[in-house]
């Protein structure tokens, strides 16, 4: 019998795992519980705004290797745009400054000896302050490492923090913390290229994952939700999906690509993260001016990112919490407050939606960290994947899919 892993869950971890065993030669079946493959990372076409938008906008970076070469496996990797430099205009709404950050590609940043480059009203000196985390202690919050006030912490520091851990940066895990700088601020502005998927993240990210897995002899199913696993001593020997069950063979295995609380509810006795933050998009539909650049950070008000797609303008709130329970209405007058002062617009409220998403990811604080477990388990054929675990990034795209490439690894070391 050949062998076959099945993949439970069909977010960026379930899809990269497949990916990664298709590539070796591996069977795979895929299990998705919903009608649709993505997660939290998908398109959907809202009916309020008559338009397809993603579930949130999501920012990536050119330092993120393991997301580009999964879109380069699944021949996508030309989906995502960006200006092609590490170039992000800012605006403080509070006070109307605007300013651009124009890091040069290579691993020295002479950029921040540019007043012209670097951000305004820093000095080159106060850059060294990033340096702390590298030096931080384990357990440490982003607050007990490094100083979290200033004009650079403002005006730089902070919003890449909040964007990156899905916390307020004082309360964030300065491993975490640490972990993203090095692998993009510390690596050469090659490495921090903001890119977006412009026709969407399920065009870029899900569509050709899933045809990918269909075209190599795999299956992605919808609507088969795992609901129990049974066990044999150290190896898990069926999977139950309610209307049927199948059984694992002696070859077989099991990736577990789900969000943490199911994890935890299938197998027995492992930690899991237990506290998440929301994050808050709000899309609004008018074609934003040839000039407007792809993406603008703001800081001193609401609005943290402004995205500009063909057709819509939208916004990304990280650490959304405090907003959840905001009526709807009032949320999205104050963002396009915001909105049309960033993009210079005089126009009424357009036609808008806004998604909450409560659990966007678990919070990225040291605590929660530490309930990260890795990919291997107790069981010999079953391996977890997803931005939970433990991956030493926070929960990203990166780290979804650097979680199901391990998971693969996992997976077929077995053999
Ligand atoms: C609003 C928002 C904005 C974000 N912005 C960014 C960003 O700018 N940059 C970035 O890098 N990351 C961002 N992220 C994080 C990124 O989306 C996630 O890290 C990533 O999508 C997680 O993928 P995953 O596969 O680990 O989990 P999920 O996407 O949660 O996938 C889990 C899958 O398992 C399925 N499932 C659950 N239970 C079962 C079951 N019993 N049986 C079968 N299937 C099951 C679910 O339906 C789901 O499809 C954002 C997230 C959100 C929500």
């Amino acid at each position: 019998m050949p062998r076959t892993v099945h993949i439970i869950g069909a977010g960026l971890a379930g899809l990269s795992a497949a990916v990664r065993l298709i590539e070796r030669g591996v069977r795979v079946q895929v299990h998705e519980a919903t009608a649709q493959a993505g997660g939290r990372c998908r398109s959907y076409h809202d009916l309020t705004i008559g338009m397809t938008i993603d579930n949130g906008n999501h920012l990536l970076l050119s330092g993120n290797r393991a997301a580009l070469s999964y879109l380069g496996a699944i021949g996508a990797r030309h989906h995502l745009i960006g200006p092609g430099s590490a170039t992000l205009p800012f605006i403080d709404l509070a006070n109307g400054k605007r300013w651009t950050l124009r890091a040069n590609d290579g691993l020295l940043p002479w950029w921040i000896l540019d007043s012209k480059r670097r951000v305004p009203g820093t000095s080159p000196l106060s850059y060294l302050s990033l340096l702390s985390l590298l030096r931080a202690k384990s357990g440490a919050t982003v607050g007990e490492t490094m100083t979290c006030q200033g004009t650079l912490y403002d005006r730089l520091i902070e919003p890449f923090l909040l964007a990156a851990l899905n916390v307020e940066p004082p309360q964030g895990s300065a491993a975490l913390a640490s972990a993203v700088v090095v692998e993009t601020l510390f690596s050469g502005g090659r490495n921090y290229h903001p890119l977006i998927a412009r026709d969407g993240l399920s065009t870029a990210f899900v569509e050709p994952g899933v045809e990918f897995i269909n075209g190599h002899g795999g299956s992605v199913s919808f609507g088969r939700q795992l609901r129990a696993v049974s066990f044999d001593g150290d190896r898990a020997s069926a999977l139950d999906f309610g209307d049927d069950t199948i059984a694992l063979g002696p070859a077989d295995a099991a990736v577990l690509a789900v969000p943490p609380w199911t994890a935890s509810a299938l197998l027995p006795g492992i930690t899991v993260p237990t506290a998440f933050r929301a994050i808050v998009n709000a899309h609004f539909k008018i074609e934003p001016a040839a000039a407007l650049p792809p993406i603008t950070g703001a800081i001193g008000g609401t609005v943290e990112w402004l995205f500009a797609f063909p057709g819509r303008l939208s916004v990304t709130i990280s650490a959304a919490d405090r907003l959840i329970e905001v009526p709807r209405e009032e949320l999205a007058a104050k963002i396009w407050r915001e909105v049309a002062q960033i993009a210079g617009i005089a126009d009424a409220l357009p036609p808008w939606q806004i998604v909450r998403e409560r659990r966007a990811t678990f919070a990225a604080t040291p605590e929660q960290d530490a309930r990260r477990p890795g990919a291997a388990t107790a069981w010999a054929n079953v391996a977890l994947a997803g931005d939970w675990t433990a991956t030493g990034l926070p929960a990203t795209i990166e780290g979804a899919i650097r979680s199901g490439q391990r998971a693969a690894q996992i997976a077929t070391d077995q053999d």
